[in-house]
């Protein structure tokens, strides 16, 4: 499998550090509000790397944070905690509050079918790990202590900037507009490892340590919870793309200074969903959660089929238009499965390999699964019996995870009541589509069935068939299709 690495810029082929299982980190999420739909584009895309590794045959373990301290409004240490800010707005303590947002993200998560991680560990957890590292890294000095806080030190470093080449001056400015600088810090890309100062004396969460009670920076949490359950090297890192800088830089900066040698070998960035006005943000705009879209009566999985049309290096445009086709294509695909009997035919061993071929020659060149939703097309389209295409179908969702068959299941059985219910005699187009004139054809005929007026119904059909439209009866009703 090649996948793109940010730190090399290139697609490289992956090659874990040990054959049997891979180690995989990803940047959980700040649990202060609910995950817009942007932060899940990046859970879904690394639900699929994850998912398509074990496609694959690799053993995965996969670790994920929950932020519940340290992350200020800006990534570079200026402003509130963002913990804080939800708790005041919503009246609570910041543990209720990380509480509810935890839950409600693996809630919206579980609805995208994205998998849990193998260990989810909130930042709470882990205080002496994030101590036993600032602690050597105060020894070895890369960090210092200045104003009550302990920063880590980037002058120490040769190559700070690992994933561009960027110009210092530019990408070094931490400082946003509204937020002042930090004047403790000896150069401007300094992070802070500990806090026990900050502009906030009302910081709710606060712990012992060698330099004062304080709390941790958010930088340290993801290399402390990854070396906690990971050790001391990891194959893949993964997050949206913002978090590259400062976030994953800083990342890389401490832990490598720790360890004394290289830390993680692939940098998987996923790019942003945005909306025609720009960034998606939580303050800005119409806050886009799962809970939004299913109120507006869509499948959550549509947007998961949305997210999957596009490539995860290429930032992707929400618009509700764009999310009705993506719904339309579900139904149809759906519609299209459900056509497909069970019980018809052996499984074709010749056609799931040459089907599954395709389908991984998309996945293994940086997971493109545009590619791999149209190998399940391929499927639908091949000459085989529909045992087969079930059974591939169903591999594929291993890794694409749209719910296919349960879904198709469904509406296999939505057709049949609604067949019975109204003892009446229903026409289902395979497409999904609707067309008057067809369907009053296929009631035509289906009146001279019921005169026993055999010869009319044939002609009825044949003459369906020169028009190029497939007939086949099902219990109540028949389906149809364009061949
Ligand atoms: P946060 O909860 O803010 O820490 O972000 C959680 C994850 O969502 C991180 O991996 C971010 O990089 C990612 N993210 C934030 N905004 C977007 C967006 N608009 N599109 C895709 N991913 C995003
Ligand atoms: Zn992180």
């Amino acid at each position: 499998m090649y996948l793109y690495n940010s730190a090399s810029h290139k697609k490289e082929l992956f090659v874990p550090n040990n054959p049997d299982i891979v180690k995989m980190y990803t940047c959980g999420p700040t649990v202060y509000h609910y995950a817009h739909i942007g932060n899940l584009r990046s859970y879904i895309m690394e639900d699929i790397l994850e998912k398509y590794l074990r496609y694959t045959g690799y053993n995965v373990k996969r670790v994920m944070n929950i932020t519940d301290v340290g992350h200020l409004t800006s990534d570079a240490d200026e402003g509130e905690d963002k913990m804080l800010k939800g708790a005041k707005r919503e009246h609570k303590s910041v543990m209720e509050i990380a509480k509810f947002y935890t839950d409600a993200f693996f809630s919206d998560a579980g609805k995208l079918n994205i998998k849990t991680p193998d260990v989810v560990e909130p930042a709470t957890n882990c205080i002496d790990e994030y101590i036993k590292i600032i602690s050597k890294l105060m020894d070895t000095g890369y960090a210092y202590f200045a104003g009550g806080n302990v920063y880590f030190d980037t002058s120490k470093l040769d190559r700070y900037y690992v994933f561009n080449d960027f110009n210092a001056e530019d990408l070094a400015e931490g400082v946003r507009e509204g937020v002042e600088a930090d004047e403790n810090k000896r150069n401007k890309n300094d992070f802070v490892l500990w806090f026990t100062k900050s502009k906030f004396e009302d910081q709710a969460l606060k712990w012992d340590s060698p330099w004062g009670v304080g709390y941790p920076g958010w930088h340290i949490e993801c290399s402390g919870i990854s070396m906690k359950h990971l050790g001391e090297d990891l194959d893949i890192h993964c997050g949206g793309i913002d978090n590259a800088f400062p976030h994953h830089t800083n990342e890389i900066a401490q832990s490598e200074a720790y360890l004394g040698h290289k830390w993680c070998n692939w940098w998987m960035h996923v790019l942003h969903l945005n909306t025609n006005s720009g960034k998606m943000s939580k303050s800005k705009g119409e806050f886009l959660t799962v809970s939004l879209l299913e109120e507006k009566g869509y499948d959550p999985l549509a947007y998961r089929l949305f997210c999957l049309q596009s490539h995860y290096r290429k930032s992707l445009v929400f618009s509700w238009e764009n999310l009705d086709n993506a719904q339309v294509t579900y139904n149809k695909l759906i519609a299209k499965i459900a056509t497909l009997k069970p019980e018809d035919g052996e499984i074709d061993q010749a056609a799931v390999e040459a089907l599954k071929a395709k389908f991984c020659t998309a996945l293994d060149n940086d997971l493109n699964t545009s590619l791999a939703v149209t190998a399940l097309y391929d499927v639908l389209k091949y000459k085989t019996n529909d045992a087969t295409k079930l059974f591939v179908l169903d591999d594929f969702d291993r890794v694409l995870s749209l719910s296919l068959l349960e879904k198709a299941a469904a509406k296999r059985e939505e057709l049949k009541k609604q067949a019975v219910s109204a003892d009446s005699f229903s026409i289902v187009s395979e497409s999904g589509e609707s067309d008057p004139e067809v369907e009053a054809k296929i009631q035509a005929r289906q009146e001279a069935k019921k005169a026993k007026n055999y010869a009319e119904a044939d002609r009825i059909r044949n003459e369906l068939k020169e028009q190029g439209i497939e007939l086949t009866d099902i219990p109540h009703g028949a389906t149809w299709k364009r061949i």
